[in-house]
């Protein structure tokens, strides 16, 4: 158990992207600050477990480059990032068709045109969509505006077709919401950040992304550190430790904040996670693979030692499957025959290496969705995470960042 002082100037309940990017800024301002973290290590809902010699993130996560946090608060280059190609490779009916961005990767323009995941007016239409979510601010695509998804895909002349045999499996993926309902600001935002940069995973997986934020930390991070409730603006663990604050900042995920202090409910997005081991890999594509049917449970899939080598140990495969919005039941047995009917029988031979099952991987962002929800609750008490922004990587390091910002203010 690690030694916690008794007085600082800012306590952070939570060491998720959040907490750590709020942290960071109130440390670099010569604030003093005691981050207690709940869980055996930093990260939140950004870990990776090492099985056997593979990596496997908790859940299949993938870092997008162009997120300007990631850029400002991260050393990318230590991260030493092995990329996606970019596009996607689409299974339908046992073959592959790989969609390529052609801005990105003109070689694959032929295998893009004549994929069947839609007509010509759909693929012309797509880089219309492109052309214009990489046009400008894009702050201007949050004020745009609102409207599900599907609706919003649907009034720019989609097909059905492209709408579930593209759309469907690699946005539903992206934001566990195979129902596409998701806030059509988001869609924009998460579809120019494909465009302007790569899809990548550090090479000691994704938890090497809050592990670099922690180590610039040291000795503020208190891993093993319930906090149970929130006494004025002294923090009582739960076995009984307190630390007096001149400001408390909660940055932890939304059902656990809400243990805390009162803050409205939202609904959940969950994920699950299949992660198989192969002797060979089922292709060799270092492109994300969709369902192309768009039906899933698996939406998509990817086989993560064709992307970074380093996620296996040498002459071993790792395949990871997601399913977005789906914990419950078998998950293995319904990877592996969907996973069939991709790649056949040699399916049948991989090593079931771990499933997860997160209750919790994010909050519903339905239309009309703002982001830049209210992070002050009054007497000190600051509350920060994706919860109060957008809800991904870049989401949870802003919100840290601004929360960061404010506390500081009010303490100077
Ligand atoms: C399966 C999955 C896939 C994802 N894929 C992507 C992706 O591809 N790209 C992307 O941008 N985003 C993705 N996300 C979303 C992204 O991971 C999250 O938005 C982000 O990590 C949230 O960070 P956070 O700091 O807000 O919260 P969290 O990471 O949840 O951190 C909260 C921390 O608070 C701690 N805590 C809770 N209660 C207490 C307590 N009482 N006392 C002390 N500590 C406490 C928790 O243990 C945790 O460490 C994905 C998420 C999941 C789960």
């Amino acid at each position: 158990m690690s030694q916690l002082p008794a007085r600082v100037d800012v306590a952070i309940v939570g060491a998720g992207l959040a907490g750590l990017a709020a942290a960071r800024h109130l440390h670099a301002k010569s604030f003093n600050v005691a981050v207690l973290e709940a869980q055996d290590d930093v990260g939140g809902r950004v870990r990776t477990d090492i099985v056997d010699g593979f990596r496997l993130d908790r859940g299949f996560q993938i870092l997008l480059t162009a997120y300007p946090e990631l850029k400002r608060q991260v050393d990318l280059d230590a991260l030493d990032l092995h990329n996606f190609d970019p596009g996607a490779l689409v299974m339908m009916r046992g073959r592959s068709y790989a969609v390529t961005d052609p801005f990105r990767a003109p070689r694959g323009v032929l295998s893009t045109v004549r994929a069947p995941i839609g007509n010509i007016a759909d693929k012309a239409r797509i880089a219309l969509l492109r052309a214009r979510t990489l046009r400008g601010d894009p702050r201007e695509l949050l004020r745009g505006q609102d409207l599900p998804t599907v609706v919003a895909l649907r009034r720019a002349g989609f097909s059905e077709k492209v709408i579930n045999r593209f759309f469907r499996p690699l946005f539903g993926g992206i934001q566990l919401d195979p129902s596409l309902t998701t806030s059509r600001r988001m869609f924009d935002i998460i579809f120019r950040s494909l465009g302007e940069g790569d899809a990548a995973v550090p090479r000691l997986g994704m938890a090497a992304l809050p592990r670099q934020m922690a180590d610039r930390l040291p000795g503020l991070v208190h891993p093993n550190t319930k906090v149970a409730s929130i006494d004025g603006r002294t923090v009582v663990t739960i076995d009984g430790r307190r630390i007096e604050a001149r400001a408390v900042v909660i940055a932890t995920e939304l059902p656990a904040a809400r243990n805390l202090v009162a803050l409205p409910d939202r609904v959940s997005r969950s994920a699950g996670a299949v992660y198989f081991a192969a002797d060979s890999a089922p292709t060799d594509s270092r492109l994300v693979i969709l369902d192309g049917t768009g039906k899933g449970p698996v939406l998509n899939a990817a086989v993560m030692s064709n992307v970074a080598a380093s996620y296996a140990p040498p002459g071993k495969h790792l395949v990871v499957a997601a399913l977005p919005q789906v914990i419950d039941g078998d998950l293995e047995s319904m990877a592996r025959d969907q996973l069939r009917t991709w790649w056949g029988p040699q399916v049948d031979s991989w090593r079931h290496l771990r499933t997860y099952r997160i209750a919790h991987a994010g909050v519903e962002q339905r239309p009309p969705f703002s982001p830049k929800r209210n992070i002050a609750l009054g007497n000190g008490i600051f509350v920060c995470g994706d919860h109060r922004d957008t809800g991904s990587l870049q989401g949870a390091l802003f919100s840290g960042r601004r929360c960061g910002e404010l506390v500081a203010g009010a303490l100077a």
